[in-house]
C-alpha cells in the first residue's frame, strides 16, 4: 500500500518533470489577478444581470450588460 503511494508520486513527478513543469495549474490558484479574465462573470451596474466581462460595456468605471448600455 505504502509503495504504491511512493510509485504513485514518483511517476506523477515524472511526468511533471517531463512536461517541464509547465503545467498550468488552474487560475484560482491566483490569489488577485491584475486584469479580470474575459469570462470572469461580473454584474451589471444597472440590472444587477450577470454577464461575462468579454459581453460587457464598461462605462465610468462600471460595467453594464448590453441592454443597459444602449
Ligand atoms: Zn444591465
Amino acid at each position: 500500500m505504502f509503495l504504491k503511494l511512493v510509485l504513485l508520486i514518483a511517476v506523477v513527478y515524472l511526468v511533471y518533470r517531463a512536461f517541464g513543469g509547465k503545467i498550468s495549474l488552474p487560475k484560482k490558484q491566483n490569489k488577485e489577478p491584475k486584469e479580470l479574465d474575459e469570462n470572469t462573470l461580473i454584474e451589471c451596474s444597472s440590472c444587477s444581470v450577470y454577464i461575462t466581462k468579454k459581453e460587457s460595456i464598461k462605462r465610468g468605471g462600471k460595467y453594464y450588460c448590453n441592454e443597459c448600455a444602449r
